[in-house]
């Protein structure tokens, strides 16, 4: 056949240009479906590529442009990632290609004692052959009409929202039970309830779940299972006036996964209230960078429900304000689930002078809290202190630049803080509050993992008092270093 035909490809495309047969090409086309359900079975690790391979999850890293630095593990095998001549995971390397939860699930995949090749094995078992009836399952689930999972790409979440909402459709989330069977040492039951952990059940049933979306305003119906939940975020992101709250749908399923990750490999509990309001920060930055920044959403770099994006970059540089204006930089920093955090603020002039940097370590804080605080302490300053009357305003958090935008008009009970802020911003002031990206807003960034592991306030007026570490950041500001961001 292989002769005759031309093989599978590693993308799933048949290759053979001529005299492709119906069958053949019949065939060919379930192939990146079955592809998808495969994965490795570690033996001695040499012929596993680690981030064009499915190791961890069905997915391979190259997939998951966030989690992984693409240049860091260009060209690694799995083989690479053991300590030399031993059959035990380098806990180092993990660190320093990981973030810490990947690193987690990595140690604890099971590595064979001896060095055997490594195997190629259906997601759903150990053994290397599969029967029939678990192809065509997967086949038909990818069928039904209900299931096509395409519009998850179209919609224009953030990719990794989006990553995370296609893994749901297809049930490919990395729960308990998944990892049990998979020979993980780990119970196949949820902590808090005691009964087998789906999709479903991490989702939509469990207590933990249930407590986050009963806070939000989507009623109990769409959050009731997963099929259902699917098909209303999908009728939703197709209607202009309830995209917003599909996207927030989606934050809210993501948050919650992202707490139970947290419960289960990193010992932390989140309040419920805390992954709420963290699911409305993230769906109000998708909804506010979206217009702003086409090239970074989702339906741009994923072509349909084959995950067979290209990681790309983006660049941007931290600049300089206009003449006669001060610019501040802002950021909030939360530790230990919001009992611990730090609000940082960075002042500089037109010619990349750095007036003043400082900040506060503050306590049971939300992320918007944080950041919202750390705008007021740096406007409060170059007000109060600088008496600046020309300042624009950056940070990388989309939800508190659009309350300052908002404007005294629109909120009576708005928070005390933002009160403050719009009547500093009042009479001669000229204010302008932009968002930028993370990766331009590093310095502050610094200011504020600094001030959050240091007690009480901390001020350094002019550069000369800087940390080594904060002074080389602003000089690579201010020489226009590139960042990057891949997306
Ligand atoms: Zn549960």
């Amino acid at each position: 056949m292989i002769a005759r035909y031309g093989r599978a490809g590693p993308e799933g495309l048949v290759i053979a240009p001529r005299r492709r047969s119906f069958m053949w090409r019949e065939i060919g086309r379930y192939v990146p479906m079955a592809l998808a359900h495969t994965r490795w079975l570690i033996g001695d690790g040499q012929s596993i590529d680690v981030l064009a391979d499915p190791w961890v999850d069905a997915l391979p890293f190259r997939l998951w442009p966030t989690t992984i630095s693409v240049e860091a593990g260009a060209g690694l095998r799995v083989s690479d990632l053991l300590r030399p001549g031993e059959a035990v995971w380098d806990g180092d390397r993990l660190g320093q290609l990981f973030g810490e939860h990947l690193a987690e699930r990595v140690r604890a995949i099971p590595l064979p004692g001896f060095a055997g090749p490594d195997v190629r094995v259906w997601s759903t078992t150990c053994r290397a052959s599969v029967g029939i009836g678990e192809v065509s399952r997967v086949l038909q689930l990818g069928l039904q009409p209900g299931l096509d999972c395409g519009w998850v790409w179209r919609f224009g979440l953030h990719q990794r929202v989006a990553l995370f909402l296609w893994k749901v459709a297809w049930e490919r989330l990395p729960t308990c039970s998944v990892l049990s069977r998979r020979g993980m040492s780990l119970s196949p039951l949820c902590l808090e309830c005691g009964v087998a952990e789906s999709v479903d059940h991490v989702l939509f049933h469990c207590v933990r779940a249930r407590g986050v979306w009963s806070m939000t305003e989507i009623l109990e119906d769409t959050w009731s299972g997963r099929v259902i939940f699917l098909e209303v975020v999908r009728q939703w992101a197709g209607v202009p006036q309830m995209r917003r709250l599909a996207i927030r749908a989606s934050c809210t399923a993501y948050q919650i996964w992202l707490a139970r990750n947290a419960r289960v490999f990193g010992e932390r509990r989140l309040s419920q209230r805390f992954v709420m309001e963290r699911a409305y920060a993230q769906a109000d930055e998708i909804i506010q960078v979206e217009s702003a920044h086409r090239p970074l959403i989702a339906r741009d770099t994923w072509g349909s429900h084959i995950a067979s994006a290209a990681p790309h970059r983006v660049f941007f540089t931290w600049e300089p304000p206009p003449p006669s204006f001060l610019k501040v930089n802002f950021d909030g920093s939360v530790l230990d689930g919001g009992r611990r955090g730090g609000a940082g603020f960075i002042v500089r002039g037109p010619g990349s002078d750095v007036l003043a940097a400082g900040g506060h370590q503050i306590f049971d804080i939300s992320v918007p809290g944080a950041e919202l605080r750390a705008a007021w302490m740096g406007l409060s300053y170059v007000r109060r202190v600088l008496h600046a009357s020309s300042i624009l305003l950056e940070g990388d958090s989309a939800t508190v630049i659009s309350w300052i935008r908002r404007g005294l008009s629109s909120h009576g009970g708005a928070h005390p803080l933002l009160r403050d802020i719009w009547m500093m911003a009042r009479v001669g002031v000229t204010l302008q509050a932009r968002h930028v990206y993370r990766e331009a807003n590093g310095a502050a960034d610094w200011v504020a993992a600094y001030v959050a592991c240091h007690s009480g306030g901390t001020l350094w007026a002019g550069e000369r008092e800087m940390p080594g570490a904060l002074r080389d950041l602003l000089y690579s500001d201010s020489i226009g270093c590139i960042r990057t961001r891949y997306v």
